[in-house]
């Protein structure tokens, strides 16, 4: 689960450097808004990178339970639209 938006991660990505992995969406707008900070630890971030074990679980995941993927496009999709919203 991600902490920021309560959904499934999708293609998590892992903060540097303490390590708390959300998902890339999630990190892509932490990274919009400096000055940068993990919302879990408050610790500040360097930077991101993909956390590919913690992809492979998921997909994992989203096999086993497929209508948690549907969620999680349809929340996709919403937050695509509230980013073109945004910019
Ligand atoms: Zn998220
Ligand atoms: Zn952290």
């Amino acid at each position: 689960m991600c902490p920021i938006c309560f959904s499934v991660q999708h293609q998590p990505t892992s903060l540097t450097p303490c390590g708390h992995s959300f998902c890339k969406g999630c990190c892509a707008r932490l990274l919009k808004d400096a000055p940068y900070s993990c919302p879990l630890c408050r610790g500040q971030v360097a930077g991101a990178s993909p956390n590919h074990s913690l992809g492979g679980v998921i997909d994992l995941f989203l096999t086993m339970n497929p209508e948690r993927a549907q969620g999680d496009k349809e929340l996709a999709g919403l937050l695509l639209l509230y980013s073109r919203y945004r910019s």
